[in-house]
């Protein structure tokens, strides 16, 4: 299968389609979190009280970045050329769905993903769990096999090959997954023009 046949396409949000801007060691000094701990998790692991203090202090936080968002080289030029050949888009992030739409505003991608195909934490596992691409897959009603996962870590890899959809990696300077990824760009300029092959 060539990439232009794959009709069905999930983007990872931070880092793929917006330039990654989340600050995570300073979020983790404000909210007193180990550096080396995970922030959900930890948030998780608190009393209910001070655990939904400090999950509210993030969410005012991300929607202050998500206003600011800045798309990444070629993701809306890539998601145009997608929309335009009627192909259906979801996004699959760990941020909350609420501030996914905020983002995709921000960059003027808004009208190119319908809003229940836009999966936050809420409303998938987390990634490399493959529940939000099977979720998806069920919702388009089609096989895995006909997606393809598009993302810039290796969670958003070991998530399509756990779901049974194709990959790709984009936004690195080089591949340290090829044993992962099925199609690499550099970027996704350089992705939109792999659609042409
Ligand atoms: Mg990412």
């Amino acid at each position: 299968m060539s990439l232009a046949q794959v009709r069905h396409w999930v983007f990872d949000m931070d880092g793929t389609l917006t330039l990654a801007v989340h600050d995570f060691p300073a979020i983790k000094r404000a909210l007193d979190i180990p550096q080396q701990d995970d922030i959900l998790s930890h948030l998780a692991a608190l009393p209910p009280d001070i655990s939904a203090a400090k999950h509210a202090w993030l969410l005012e936080h991300e929607r202050e970045l998500a206003l600011a968002s800045q798309p990444a080289a070629g993701a809306v030029e890539l998601v145009r050329e997608l929309a335009a050949r009627g192909y259906r888009l979801g996004i699959l992030t760990r941020n909350a769905r609420e501030l996914a739409h905020v983002t995709l505003g921000a960059i003027g991608l808004a009208d190119c993903f319908a809003v229940d195909d836009v999966l936050g934490r809420d409303e998938a596992p987390p990634k490399p769990d493959p529940g939000g691409l099977l979720k998806l897959a069920q919702a388009w009603n089609v096989d895995p096999s006909q997606m393809v996962m598009v993302g810039d870590y290796r969670f958003d890899l070991d998530c399509g090959r756990a779901a049974g959809t194709h990959t790709v990696l984009v936004n690195l300077p080089e591949n340290p997954w090829p044993e992962l990824t099925d199609w690499y760009a550099s970027d996704c300029f350089a992705l939109r023009e792999m659609l042409a092959l």
